[in-house]
């Protein structure tokens, strides 16, 4: 499933038996590019959607435009930024970075730093964290035990319980929905950068009234996110295609290679189209219950245990000129139905007249609950209350609102994920011809440049590389903050 697959000599990539992609994401479409770059194999990408881009598209409305949930574009891969800049050309913006966290009423900055949350706690409370952190390191000390298997365990060795309860404890179950005690601490293995209380002091002596947040720049297109993938998509030419509203519904296979892919047309009938190689960007679970013949049913039990975060985006048009000077604003407090928002005008004017102003709230939910069932009006009214009550807004700015129901937002490492991901992977190993790629096909949570570096170097393997995918993502040195920001 991840390494360099010779194609087969009966099996050579030709017009009737091209490499078919599923999905028109951001890893679709960067594995596409990079065929397309090639020259010589024929493609086919199959979207469900009627377009392209996934959730790093940009939704246009009127004059103006806004992200799923704003999306910085920030690497440390070369040549991924070098695709990101040849396709989106001049209309790269260099943008300085300012998001706050708002905490018992006060907007501090945010990504939060050590000497930053110390601070903010004032003498009394930066001195009970201080005893709370020894208590808690002399009782790891005396039982023994430091293991970290959860989010808790993780954050509470290294902040101890007054820091944890303050700054991770409320957001991150707000966010994920389950107690940080069932959380996994491979999420902040991955998307927390080795921050403790160590550090804090150290950061407190050594570095005083530095903030790192402040001089931080990300990279961010005039006109939305979504023109990565626009501008990768531009590029395809036939005899290529990319072919929307065209569901991917069943996997053929003869227990080695992928040998056929079924979608739905518009009409509703099923498409055979036989295929040579399969890079898929189709959530992993969703792939399994596609195959035919099924996988055992261990297998299949693995796809049903893995579970995903779901959302819902709501955009407010609000008669204002601005709202802040920041692009994100974080909000953990449990009596606020949402986590954060973004106002797109803060990453590029482009994104809303220069006399009006948009915020784009994002509520994190399951599909069914009482979030994800509440009607549009209803969901704005909240919002609208919520942002009044807290002085971001006054109640009759509300011009218009949108909103977006947004599945499977983000995979959830929940205590157990690991073994079901790792059943499931081993099944799909034996498909020689399967390449996974983007976030949830391969239930991986890190940031697009990843997924566009696996949809290159996938569309490479097909050509011939040898990349190793699963290494993609898992890069040291890449996590950067104190909590969840993609
Ligand atoms: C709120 C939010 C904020 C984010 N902020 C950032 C950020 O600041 N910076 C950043 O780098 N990243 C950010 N991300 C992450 C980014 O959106 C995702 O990483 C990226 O969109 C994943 O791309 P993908 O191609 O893997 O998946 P997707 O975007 O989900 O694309 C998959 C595509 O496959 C299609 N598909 C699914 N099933 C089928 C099927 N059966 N047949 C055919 N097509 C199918 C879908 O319709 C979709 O178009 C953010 C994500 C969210 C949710």
């Amino acid at each position: 499933m991840t390494r360099a697959r010779k194609t087969e000599g009966t099996d050579r990539m030709n017009a009737d038996c091209p490499i078919v992609i599923a999905g028109a994401g951001i890893a679709g479409v960067s594995a596409a590019y990079r065929l397309q770059g090639a020259g010589e194999a024929p493609f086919v990408v199959f979207e469900k959607e009627s377009y392209i881009g996934g959730y790093s598209r940009t939704i246009r409305r009127g004059d103006f435009r806004f992200d799923l949930g704003g999306h910085r574009f920030y690497t440390k891969k070369p040549h991924v930024e070098e695709v990101v800049r040849r396709v989106v050309g001049d209309d790269l913006l260099e943008v300085d970075r300012t998001s706050r966290i708002l905490f018992g009423g006060r907007l501090i900055n945010y990504p939060l730093r050590p000497l930053n949350a110390l601070r903010s706690l004032g003498l009394r409370g930066a001195g009970k964290a201080v005893l709370d952190y020894g208590a808690m390191k002399l009782g790891n000390l005396l039982s023994g035990d430091a293991a970290e298997e959860t989010f808790e365990r993780w954050a509470l060795n290294r902040f101890g319980r007054h820091l944890y309860e303050i700054y991770f404890k409320g957001y991150t179950e707000k966010t994920w929905g389950i107690p940080c005690a069932r959380l996994s601490a491979d999420f902040a293995e991955q998307r927390i950068k080795g921050l403790s209380f160590r550090e804090a002091v150290k950061d407190a002596i050594f570095k005083k009234g530095q903030d790192e947040s402040l001089v931080r720049r990300f990279l961010y297109p005039r006109y939305g996110f979504g023109q990565i993938p626009d501008g990768m998509a531009a590029s395809i030419r036939e005899p290529n295609r990319i072919l929307t509203r065209r569901p991917v519904v069943g996997v053929e296979h003869d227990g080695k290679r992928i040998r056929g892919v079924v979608t739905e047309s518009p009409d509703g009938r099923e498409e055979r189209q036989p295929c040579c190689e399969f890079i898929s960007s189709i959530p992993i679970s969703a792939l399994a219950g596609m195959l035919r013949p099924a996988p055992p049913s261990e297998a299949l039990q693995a796809a049903k245990d893995l579970r995903y975060r779901d959302m819902v985006v709501l955009t407010l048009f609000l008669d204002a000129a601005q709202v802040t000077p920041d692009q994100w604003i974080y909000v953990p407090s449990q009596k606020i139905g949402f986590c954060r928002f973004h106002e797109p005008k803060n990453w590029s004017p482009e994104m809303a007249p220069p006399d009006r102003t948009a915020l784009v709230v994002e509520y994190f939910c399951q599909q069914g609950d009482e979030t994800w069932s509440a009607s549009d009006a209803e969901l704005a009214s909240r919002a609208v209350e919520d942002l009044a009550a807290t002085g971001f807004i006054e109640r009759d700015w509300l011009h218009d609102y949108m909103t977006f129901h947004m599945p499977k937002a983000y995979p959830v490492y929940e205590i157990g994920y690991r073994q079901s991901l790792q059943t499931l992977e081993d099944y799909l190993a034996r498909f020689e011809n399967l390449y996974n790629v983007g976030r949830n096909a391969t239930f991986l949570y890190t940031s697009s440049d990843h997924y566009i570096d696996m949809g290159l170097k996938a569309a490479e393997n097909v050509l011939g590389h040898e990349h190793d995918l699963r290494l993609i993502g898992r890069e040291s040195g890449y996590a950067e903050t104190l909590s969840k920001e993609e």
